[in-house]
């Protein structure tokens, strides 16, 4: 078990604790199957939302915070009725454009993880604008509820006079199925396999800037992260931030980063290149694998 989850484990209930931690080994994703979340229910005899509030502070743990000290969690229900983790992430003395919120990061988890949309998102503080914005752009965005500790509300409660994908005439949303095809790249590596598989998958109805990156760490697993573009432009998570975020709720350290590379679309209006960089370079990381297909 990662030591992360020593100190929350330890205020959960006997029955929680007990059934949990069989869940909790090396090979632990921050995801519960839909089995596991029954085997959960059944051990402590909560329902789904009081028992994805139990878990909370299980996610929180995972956050990476040295600028906020503020530790998010977040729980996404996807539609398939596994539960995923998410947690905020900050990168100590760079710019805060480079953070991934809770949010984001547990709607990242259900995206990779195969979902096509979530029904619920369970967070420990109430979302920000930010947040509001990003699942606004969600294939469930007009269902989804968000619960808190305290409260459970339509996700579009949060957001009156909302701005959205329909009004720029996209019909496409986060999380629905994409297969850019188009995108071919001849490579036998698998980290570029990785990387292209992803970017096929990426969503960016606005720029047509498909692009995905894909880490591998020194214990040789490797994360990816996709390209997820939003309405309001600034909200868009860019594939470096996603990789990120989803390699340290697998438990990596991003300081064991051995290689990085980012494959996009030659085609997009726009690029990653930069960006991606300057998080690597943040990171004081390895260089940089590039390129435009
Ligand atoms: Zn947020």
């Amino acid at each position: 078990m990662h030591p992360r989850f020593a100190k929350p484990l330890d205020t959960l209930s006997a029955p929680l604790k007990a059934a949990l931690l069989p869940m909790l080994g090396d090979d632990f994703q921050a995801r519960f199957t839909a089995d596991q979340v029954a085997t959960l229910k059944a051990a402590t005899g909560l329902d789904d939302r009081a028992l994805r509030l139990a878990l909370l502070p299980l996610a929180a743990a995972c956050s990476v915070a040295p600028i906020s000290k503020f530790f998010v969690g977040a729980i996404a229900c996807g539609l398939s009725g596994n539960w995923y983790f998410g947690a905020n992430m900050e990168f100590a003395g760079q710019g805060l454009f480079h953070s991934v919120h809770a949010e984001q990061s547990a709607i990242s988890n259900a995206w990779l993880g195969g979902e096509t949309g979530i029904s619920e998102i369970t967070v420990n503080y109430t979302p920000c604008g930010h947040c509001r914005q990003f699942m606004n752009e969600l294939s469930t965005a007009k269902t989804l509820k968000v619960s808190l500790p305290d409260d459970l509300s339509a996700l579009q409660s949060f957001l009156p006079h909302s701005f959205g994908p329909a009004d720029l005439d996209i019909t496409d949303a986060l999380m629905s199925p994409q297969s850019h095809d188009e995108l071919q790249l001849e490579s036998d590596d698998p980290l570029w396999q990785a990387a292209l598989a992803a970017a096929r998958q990426s969503y960016a109805p606005y720029s047509q800037g498909y692009a995905a990156v894909a880490l591998q760490f020194a214990d040789g697993r490797i994360f990816c992260g996709r390209y997820a573009e939003n309405a309001a432009f600034n909200p868009s998570l860019p594939p470096m931030q996603m990789a990120c975020a989803h390699a340290v709720l697998g438990g990596e350290d991003l300081a064991t980063i051995r290689r990085a590379v980012l494959l996009e679309s030659k085609d997009g209006q726009i690029s990653q290149q930069d960006s991606a960089r300057a998080t690597l370079k943040a990171l004081g990381s390895v260089e940089l694998e590039y390129q435009a297909v």
